[in-house]
């Protein structure tokens, strides 16, 4: 028998991860936690084998001290981006980490562009304006994305999603990674170029790439002002990959057409909770939340169904592997 405990459960986890062990309860015990772990939290995975987290679970080292200490084996991430373990003391500790490769690219994908359609065509003005009955369209022009120019950073899984169904719109779609494969762009007419160029040439540009020490703050005060006037930036990736100071002064001078934000730097005890009967804490936030042309969701891009399914499909076979002892899925041991 495993037991994982299951950090920042939501009814839809609790869903997802039920199904994927359903018939294995004398195998496989799933301890549902509501609150995220922390080094203050890590004790409510006492007489666990496994703890499985998300994105704004805080596994530095003081937490994963306490969770060896406590003879957890296995840290499973649902989820692909891992910024938020330090693996280098988790190595040393002997924990192994896990984290869910591959799933569903359309999901985050499609959520990005859902976002770039909206923040371009103020639907998100319109449906608060209709609801209201007013029926103007005052201040609402858009522009058609048709003929224009999508830079997409990061070619991987996502990234190439994006840049086909852009291209599908008719949009001319650069992109820019360190690692190219110009193979893939050549097939799908998208054209590498150097990040500098992406930038100045632009009218939307999408990031689609990890947070990590050499992209933290990527877009700060000298990339925004090379970028056009008027362009959208979506980020559905990492929030620390925008300074969000520099962003709100860019956004204050009038020189962005819109920002799309499923992340946020300081997302962490905001998004995924309902404080809607609190006062907000975070200054910066609340100033994002006043201008018209930013949409933010609140880091839902990965929340479809089948992205769910594969999620929890990877989780549990890597639980199913920690109790068996056998391998664990191909790709996903981070340690
Ligand atoms: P991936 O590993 O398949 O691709 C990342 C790509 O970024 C790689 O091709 C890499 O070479 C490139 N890259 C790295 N550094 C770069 C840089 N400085 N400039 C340009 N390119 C760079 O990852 P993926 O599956 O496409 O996911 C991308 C990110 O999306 C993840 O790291 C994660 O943080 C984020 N994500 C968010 C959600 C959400 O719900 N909002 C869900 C899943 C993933």
């Amino acid at each position: 028998m495993v037991t994982v405990a299951i950090f920042d459960t939501k009814p839809y986890d609790r869903e997802a991860l039920s199904a994927g062990v359903a018939g294995e309860k004398d195998a496989i015990n799933l301890r549902f936690l509501e609150f995220r772990l922390t080094a203050a939290t890590a004790a409510a995975a006492a007489g666990a084998d496994a703890v499985c987290v998300f994105v704004n679970d805080q596994l530095d080292s003081a937490c994963l001290e306490r969770l060896s200490q406590l003879g957890v084996r296995l840290v499973a991430l649902r989820c692909t981006g891992y910024n938020n373990v330090d693996l280098t003391a988790a190595r040393s500790l002997g924990l192994i980490v896990t984290r869910v490769p591959l799933y569903s690219p359309y999901a985050v994908a499609e959520h990005a562009v859902a976002l770039l359609l909206c923040l371009n065509r103020q639907i998100h003005r319109a449906y608060a304006r209709v609801r209201e009955l007013n029926f103007s369209l005052k201040g609402l022009v858009g522009h058609d994305l048709h003929g224009m120019t999508a830079g997409i950073i990061g070619t991987g899984k996502i990234g190439r999603v994006v840049a086909r169904i852009l291209h599908g719109f008719g949009m001319v779609v650069v992109a820019y990674d360190p690692l190219p494969d110009s193979a893939w762009a050549a097939r799908e007419g998208v054209s590498y170029v150097d990040s500098l160029t992406l930038s100045t040439i632009s009218d939307v540009i999408s990031l689609h790439i990890p947070l990590t020490q050499e992209t933290y703050h990527i877009i700060g005060t000298e990339a925004l002002n090379r970028m056009k006037p008027g362009v959208i930036l979506v980020n559905v990736s990492r929030g620390a990959l925008i300074d969000t100071s520099a962003l709100i002064n860019a956004l204050k001078s009038g020189r962005l057409g819109g920002v799309a934000l499923d992340v946020y730097e300081e997302e962490e005890g905001v998004f995924l909770e309902d404080l809607s009967g609190e006062v907000l804490q975070d200054d910066q936030l609340a100033r994002l939340l006043t201008f018209p042309n930013v949409l933010i969701t609140a880091h839902q891009a990965f929340l479809t169904e089948e992205a769910l399914t594969d999620i929890a499909t990877t989780t549990t076979a890597n639980l199913r592997a920690l109790a068996a002892g056998t391998s664990l899925i191909e790709g996903s041991r981070l340690v």
